[in-house]
């Protein structure tokens, strides 16, 4: 099953706007089990447009085109279907009367060049779009599927995974299992996944800020046995490094599962794990608090840290980051308290103390780091570990850890 993606607009090749829509569009599908072998991206020209959908769909078995959908004159995408497809496009009254309805729900006056979106090649089925006025459509001819969506994102992404990923889930070769993992160098996970993996599936793996993405990708009528299988050998083999979600979605359901709170005291992360944790649907049952103390004075001040402690360690330091968390906890009546400080550089480092050294602290748990790389990483670094933190020690009051591979916990 070859699929490609179409994605249309000439501000995607001027750089104007940046194509979204072809990468996620790509890890969707991916994760679907089915494989993205070519992208194209055209500007809105309709000669070019229709040279490139008749390109795909000669050598893919899935096309899937974004872009182009609206209502002005230079929204090619129909009449492109129309000429690459030999098929005429047809007036659907219903379709009509829902754009219609639609501009009176929102009480906006509509242009009558909207009605051109009430046009889709004929024989195609429509997709709905309940989040602007343009509806995508679908095609299957000569053994391809082609399906038209939206350009704005907000539009698109519902449009593919309620109405398109259904119709072409079940042509997916693969079945995929994903997992990600926290606290061990690439090298590591590789060993151990690839000993768990053999020769029965394919599988790869991608860093970012310390996760280590991992996806195993199996074929054939057993294939769901398969990953069981080797899901339950990477398990065993990575221990309570391995989760499921992305870290902070996997802290706040961590927290919501224990029943329990947290606020954030975050010096050098400049409010960056308060941002990933509100990131998360549904935080607010368990965030009470994120406080971004970079002075001295505003620890002491908001968290109580003892003055005589930042005089005697330096604000980074492993005392100072566990007394933010203890404070952060108890000033805000939070269960639990994260902390992070550090010297994100490029100055202000010294010999004892590098740039790039983070302490991180969880409640009374406190660990010391040197990340390297420039100001913006060290931070994602810092933030991504605390995080971790939270859930490995959520995990070990759970009491059911697995095999302890990175971070020892003490109290
Ligand atoms: P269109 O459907 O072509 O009128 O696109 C409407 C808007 O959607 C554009 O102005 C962009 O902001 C956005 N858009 C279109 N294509 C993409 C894409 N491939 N990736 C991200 N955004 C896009
Ligand atoms: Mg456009």
């Amino acid at each position: 099953m070859r699929v490609e993606v179409l994605s249309t607009g000439t501000e995607l090749l001027r750089g104007r706007t940046v194509d979204t829509n072809a990468a996620w569009l790509g890890a969707q599908l991916e994760k679907a089990g089915l494989e993205v072998r070519h992208r194209q991206t055209v500007d809105d020209h309709p000669g070019r447009l229709v040279d490139a959908l008749k390109l795909a769909c000669a050598r893919a078995d899935i096309v899937l085109l974004t872009g182009g959908l609206g209502p002005t004159e230079d929204d090619y995408t129909r009449s492109v279907a129309e000429e690459a497809f030999h098929r005429p496009l047809v007036f659907r009254p219903a379709l009509w009367k829902a754009i219609r309805q639609r501009f009176r729900n929102h009480r906006i006056r509509m242009a009558a060049i909207n009605r051109r979106q009430a046009y889709v090649p004929e024989g195609s089925v429509v997709l709905p779009n309940p989040h602007g006025s343009a509806p995508g459509f679908a095609i299957r001819q000569d053994g391809v599927f082609f399906a038209a969506m939206p350009g704005p994102p907000r539009e698109m992404m519902p449009m593919f995974l309620d109405h398109v990923l259904p119709r072409i889930r079940r042509k997916a070769p693969f079945e995929v299992w994903e997992a990600k993992a926290f606290g061990l160098p690439e090298g590591t996970v590789d060993e151990a996944v690839r000993r768990a993996v053999g020769a029965r599936a394919t599988y790869g793996l991608t860093v970012r800020g310390g996760q280590v993405s991992i996806s195993i990708r199996a074929e054939g009528s057993r294939r769901k046995k398969t990953l069981h299988d080797l899901s339950r050998r990477v398990r065993a083999a990575l221990g309570e490094c391995l989760y499921g979600r992305d870290l902070p979605e996997e802290v706040a359901r961590g927290l919501l599962r224990a029943g329990k709170t947290i606020s954030v005291a975050e010096s050098c992360t400049g409010g960056l794990i308060a941002h990933k944790l509100t990131e998360v649907p549904g935080v607010s049952e368990v965030l009470l608090e994120a406080a971004v103390t970079y002075s001295n004075d505003s620890k002491v001040r908001r968290l109580g840290v003892p003055p005589g402690l930042i005089r005697t360690h330096g604000a980074v330091s492993e005392e100072v980051a566990r007394a933010m968390a203890l404070g952060a906890a108890r000033s805000s009546g939070a269960s639990m308290g994260v902390a992070v400080t550090g010297i994100a550089g490029p100055s202000g480092g010294s010999k004892e103390k590098p740039v790039g050294l983070c302490c991180m602290a969880v409640d009374g748990w406190v660990e010391r780091r040197i990340f390297q790389g420039e100001r913006s990483h060290v931070k994602e670094r810092a933030a991504g570990f605390a995080l971790n933190m939270v859930r490995l020690k959520l995990l070990r009051e759970e009491g059911h850890a697995g095999k302890k591979l990175g971070l020892r916990g003490r109290r």
